[in-house]
């Protein structure tokens, strides 16, 4: 990789306390001590790794502020290579000529992301860990920091890691066969290697049923509020939310010309297509007429269907009933107003609901048993993060479904008595579909363990 060293403001844009500038590269400590002089009498350049020194800091040979600066030597930081990181007073303006100074001394400005790019490209963190960093810095609550702290500290790259390694010891006995088909070379059996084989398996299988648990606490799941006007929807959002109220994010869909927003509800997080129709009390049943309305249902993960529980059913709520009947997704009846008294006969409506929950969103009874519902249907059980790899998102998913639709091929290939190499090719594919979860090659990899483990040379 180019060997430019880079600097940056580390520190959100804007006034505050401090602010941090980083810089990274070969010549990092060269070009921080351009800018800061320390002030003991030893040169920056001499400062111990990892320990915090004060000193001023210098725009063009006039002092410009003072503040701390620490050094992180190769290997040792987060970037793998040298690193140090200028505290200077946290205005816009002097942060900004921290930068420059440090830029006029030989930095280029790193751009989105590089730190944790150069990590990555120095083999301190894998991509599943570097797209952690990103979910931790972006988690909004504990749910999702637990999960990405754990993914961060390489949860994931360890489960792949493992399955990774059975892969490549049983890639290596097919290799032996094909460069040496007369030599009994193998190690494993074929029933041994068909064992291995359904162990990486069941492994990915269980990496790949994870990502219903990243979804719901990372990406968050796809949920369609519907009700006809006045049963309660948005003041049932409201109560959901609860303390942590904000709704966390606007995403303009790409594919669908629909506003998403991202609200958590206890420890899951959903996607709510349309809540701008949810807080205008709009006629949703009328708007289950139209084509986005029925794709928000037909597309949802979850959805919940309000209905008044003080009145009786009307023919609204037989029409959505009827929207609701065969839905590819669970669907929770949500009985609102059970502060009064009631009178909807839910049952007549001829569904089987997933579960029928009676709340009151004026009270807040009922919400607690609510919330557990949804979380019991996308994060049921115990899961521990730090032992068990979770896949958290898309890209991640798409690898581990491409190597366990490999995998299958090569366990019915050595089922249906074909040789070892025929079965080899195939998991050769999933071994680089699984590479693809935190980015390393494979063949220098699996030349190695050949030579390694087999010793086929002699
Ligand atoms: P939406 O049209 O479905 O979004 O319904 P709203 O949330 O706007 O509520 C409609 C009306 O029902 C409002 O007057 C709310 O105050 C009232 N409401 C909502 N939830 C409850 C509840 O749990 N109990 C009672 N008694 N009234 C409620």
């Amino acid at each position: 990789m180019e060997n430019k060293t880079i600097a940056a403001i580390s520190t959100p844009y804007g006034r505050g306390g401090i602010a941090v500038i980083r810089i990274s590269g070969d010549n990092a400590v060269e070009i921080a001590g351009n800018v800061f002089v320390p002030g003991s009498k030893t040169p920056f350049s001499e400062t111990e790794s990892n320990r915090t020194v004060w000193g001023r800091i210098y725009y063009k040979e006039e002092q410009i502020d003072d503040g701390m600066a620490v050094i992180f030597r190769a290997p040792h930081s987060y970037t793998g290579e040298d690193t140090v990181e200028i505290s200077c007073h946290g205005g816009i303006f002097i942060t900004q000529k921290v930068l420059e100074s440090t830029f006029l001394a030989g930095a280029v400005p790193a751009g989105p992301g590089e730190f944790t790019k150069h990590a990555f490209l120095n083999g301190k963190l894998g991509l599943s860990q570097a797209e952690a960093i990103i979910d931790l810095i972006d988690a909004r609550n504990m749910e999702k920091v637990r999960l990405a702290g754990a993914g961060a500290r390489g949860a994931l790259k360890r489960a792949a890691e493992e399955i990774y390694v059975l892969l490549r010891d049983a890639v290596s006995t097919t290799y032996a066969y094909i460069d040496y088909p007369d030599e009994d070379l193998t190690d494993l059996t074929p029933e041994e290697l068909l064992e291995k084989i359904g162990d990486a398996k069941r492994r990915l299988q269980k990496l790949e049923r994870s990502y219903s648990v990243g979804r719901a606490v990372n990406e968050g799941i796809r949920c369609a509020i519907v009700g006809k006007p006045n049963t309660g929807k948005s003041s049932l959002l409201n109560a959901l939310m609860g303390e942590d109220r904000a709704i966390v994010t606007d995403i303009a869909g790409t594919t669908r010309d629909v506003l998403e927003e991202t609200v958590s509800i206890g420890r899951v997080m959903l996607r709510l297509s349309d809540t701008a129709g949810i807080h205008d009390t709009e006629d949703v049943v009328e708007k289950l007429g139209v084509e986005r309305s029925l794709r928000a249902l037909s597309d949802a993960e979850l959805i919940m269907a309000v209905f008044d529980g003080s009145v009786p059913l009307g023919e609204e709520d037989f029409a959505l009933a009827e929207h609701l009947r065969g839905a590819g997704c669970p669907v929770l009846a949500v009985v609102n107003k059970s502060d009064v008294s009631r009178a909807a006969e839910i049952s007549s409506l001829g569904i089987d609901f997933t579960a029928e929950c009676t709340v009151s969103a004026r009270t807040g009874e009922g919400m607690d048993a609510l919330r557990e519902k949804i979380e019991e249907l996308f994060l049921g059980g115990e899961i521990d993060y730090n032992t068990e790899g979770i896949v958290s998102n898309a890209r991640q998913y798409a690898a581990v479904c491409a190597a366990l639709e490999h995998i299958s091929r090569a366990e019915e290939a050595l089922s249906a008595g074909y040789t070892q190499d025929i079965a080899g090719m195939d998991i050769e594919l999933a071994l680089s579909a699984l590479a693809e979860v935190d980015g390393r090659s494979v063949t220098g990899d699996v030349v190695e363990t050949i030579f390694h483990n087999f010793c086929v040379g002699k």
